[in-house]
């Protein structure tokens, strides 16, 4: 049957964090490596050249600390800015006020949901109060979002979502997240399952699950991710997506990875100089050829009025 596959778009969504330790711990001292020489000096720099729009969903302590900020307000090219939560780091509730060493891997969505709210509206506030704009975009750290945290943020103007990984079920003391059942392409979010797609557009926000592949026998997939996968791997990715799904107009390929991972030491991936450039020339290698197969990039937000086109 041929493909009645119209557009193929891209996203890169990033966890921009401080830079953390190689057992995920935050570093300490604290340092933002990943941010400042991160962004401008390796990661954009890519971008620009392939012509690639990347999301960068920015944490508590990216958007508090001022040198970041500024590398934020200062950066050239094109991309998008959206929020990144760990919920321990942000009132109410806030229990780490010096985040040097720590590792919090708790879910926002095992606070109630009044608190989970306050925590997104309050990450969202100082966004807007750092960058002068609302955000729209948005990932659960740890992925650990629910049906709950859908509602908080279509509440506070978020139009995308991109928490879930699916085929994967993630591990936590207080309640796991489970999206092995979750859509692969972008889809809007039932209010009582956050795995289950309902009518495009009957909601004002768009869940966008992170890109991967199931593997037979395997009880993790294939993700779309540098350092996780090499280019024959990532390509094999986007292939899989654009066979199973070439019955619909619009395919995403939503890759994803952390700032940390492009700076040595700074989380469990590279670990030298030698390695980073592995990630990044694998990474732009992907992008290249997604680019050269005629694919489009755009930042998150964009999906929402490509898969919702009266919204
Ligand atoms: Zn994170």
């Amino acid at each position: 049957m041929a493909s009645k596959t119209e557009r193929v778009v891209v996203t890169i969504s990033i966890d921009t964090e401080c830079d953390h330790d190689v057992n995920w711990a935050r570093a300490n001292p604290l340092t933002f490596d990943s941010i400042n020489e991160g962004l401008p000096n390796r990661l954009q720099p890519v971008y620009n050249e392939v012509g690639a729009i990347p999301t960068y969903l920015l944490t508590v302590e990216v958007l508090e600390d001022e040198e970041c900020v500024q590398t934020l307000r200062d950066l050239q090219g094109s991309f998008e800015y959206g929020t990144h939560l760990h919920a321990a780091f942000i009132e109410p509730e806030k229990k780490y006020y010096d985040y040097a060493g720590v590792a919090c891997p708790e879910f926002q969505c095992n606070y109630p949901e009044d608190i989970e709210f306050q925590k997104l509206e309050n990450l969202s506030n100082l966004f807007t109060e750092k960058l002068g704009y609302r955000p729209t975009s948005f990932r659960a750290g740890r992925y650990g979002a629910s049906v709950c945290s859908i509602r908080s943020l279509e509440k506070l103007g978020y139009c995308v979502d991109t928490s879930v990984t699916p085929r994967m079920k993630w591990f936590e003391q207080s309640g796991d997240v489970d999206f092995r059942a979750a859509p692969m392409q972008p889809y809007t979010p039932s209010d009582d399952s956050i795995v289950r797609a309902v009518e495009p557009g009957s909601r004002s926000i768009l869940e966008a699950p992170v890109t991967v592949q199931p593997r037979f026998l395997r009880r993790t997939p294939r993700w779309f991710r540098p350092w996780f996968a090499d280019l024959d791997a990532m390509k094999a990715v986007a292939h899989y997506h654009l066979k199973k799904f070439s019955d619909q107009p619009v395919v995403n390929l939503n890759m994803m990875f952390h700032s940390m991972e492009i700076i040595e030491k700074a989380s469990p991936y590279p670990q030298t100089a030698a390695d980073v450039d592995v990630f990044l020339s694998s990474m732009r290698d992907v992008l290249a050829w997604c680019r050269d197969e005629g694919f489009e990039f755009a930042g998150l937000s964009e999906l929402y009025k490509l898969y919702n086109p009266a919204g």
